[in-house]
């Protein structure tokens, strides 16, 4: 499959991990909206949350996991930080493998759609 996520998180395409464990992979975004902004996604391929069956929803917890790791070893745990999921078209989600942006190192503004 040509998806650059799933590449990236399966070593296909050399990166510097921030984070890996058996099922989830985690890379700075190219284009960072904050100090910190790292992406967390599932090595397996899925589309977006729609695509994931009830039976695999432990992926989610996985990946919650795996945040509250990258937060800790990138230093933003204790100050906080934002989790987005962009869904599909109307949540403007442009890279069609789930991903959650991590976003961290600054104080944010309350947002909760534009
Ligand atoms: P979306 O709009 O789908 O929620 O977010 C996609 C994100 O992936 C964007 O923030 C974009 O900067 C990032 N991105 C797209 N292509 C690449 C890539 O090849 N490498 C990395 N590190 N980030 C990417
Ligand atoms: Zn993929």
């Amino acid at each position: 499959m040509d998806c650059i996520f799933c590449k990236l998180a399966n070593g296909e395409i050399p990166t510097n991990l921030v984070y890996e464990d058996e099922n989830v992979a985690a890379f700075k975004d190219m284009n960072p909206a904050t100090p910190h902004h790292i992406l967390v996604v599932p090595k397996k391929h899925y589309s977006s949350l729609e695509d994931i069956s009830l039976e695999e929803m432990g992926i989610m917890a996985e990946i919650h996991k795996a945040i509250r790791k990258v937060a800790e070893k990138e230093g933003f745990a204790k100050d906080g930080y934002r989790i987005i999921n962009n869904c599909g078209n109307h949540g403007g989600q442009e890279v069609m493998h789930i991903h959650y942006h991590v976003l961290g190192g600054k104080k944010l503004t309350k947002l909760i759609a534009d």
